[in-house]
C-alpha cells in the first residue's frame, strides 16, 4: 500500500498502487476537467500572443495562417471525445 496525496483535492489516501493519482473516482473526474481547463486557457493565451505578434509581421499572410493553425488545434482539444473506435 502507498500512501498518496490526492492531485484533485490535496488529501492524503492509501493507494493500491504508486502511480494513483486521485483519491476518488470524482476526484479523477474533477482533475480531468481542470487540466483541460488549463490547456485551453494556456492554448488562448498562445492564440492571443500569436495573434499580436501577427499584428507587426512583415509577411502578414504566413501570421495569419498560423494563427488559423492554432484556432484549429484550439477548437479540437476543446472538442468532446468519443471513447475508443473509428466515429
Ligand atoms: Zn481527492
Amino acid at each position: 500500500m502507498y500512501t498518496v496525496e490526492c492531485d484533485a483535492c490535496g488529501q492524503r489516501f492509501t493507494a493500491t498502487r504508486s502511480t494513483a493519482l486521485t483519491c476518488s473516482a470524482a476526484c479523477r473526474q474533477r482533475r480531468h476537467k481542470e487540466r483541460k481547463a488549463a490547456a485551453a486557457v494556456a492554448a488562448a493565451l498562445d492564440l492571443a500572443r500569436i495573434a499580436h505578434a501577427a499584428r507587426t509581421a512583415s509577411d502578414p499572410h504566413a501570421a495569419l495562417q498560423s494563427v488559423e493553425r492554432r484556432a484549429e488545434q484550439l477548437a479540437e482539444s476543446l472538442a468532446p471525445r468519443r471513447r475508443g473506435g473509428t466515429p
